[in-house]
């Protein structure tokens, strides 16, 4: 698997020091180029933790799903939000599937 930026929706974070995505990436991945825009170093580098992928709060990263594991190229964004993480996978014909996640551990200790 490997994740890609949709530059169109990343904004590199506006004005934070350091964009979101760069730092929960575990392996020092993901920078700010020079457009402002978040950039892969090297996806073949890429753990596939996707902690990027829930952390983008634009759905700016997409993770593919390759053949090997069933996918056949499709792609996964997510949306967190307090105690849930919201999935879209997107096949390649277009056709959205989406899923929900809820974090028990976070309802259980509000
Ligand atoms: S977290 Fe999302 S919006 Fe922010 S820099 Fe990364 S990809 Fe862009
Ligand atoms: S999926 Fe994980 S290892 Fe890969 S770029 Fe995102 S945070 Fe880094």
């Amino acid at each position: 698997m490997a994740v890609r930026v949709n530059r169109s929706l990343c904004n590199g974070c506006g004005d934070m020091a350091e964009p979101m995505c760069v730092a929960v990436c575990p392996g020092d991945l993901l920078y700010r180029d020079e457009s402002n825009r978040c950039a892969v170093r090297d996806w073949r580098d890429c753990w596939d933790c996707a902690a990027c992928v829930k952390e983008c709060p634009r759905q700016a990263i997409e993770m593919f799903l390759p053949v090997q594991i069933g996918g056949r190229g499709s792609t996964l964004t997510a949306r967190s939000g307090r105690g849930r993480i919201t999935w879209k996978l997107t096949r390649p014909d277009g056709k959205e599937e989406i899923f929900e996640i809820i974090n028990q551990t976070f309802n259980e200790v509000k």
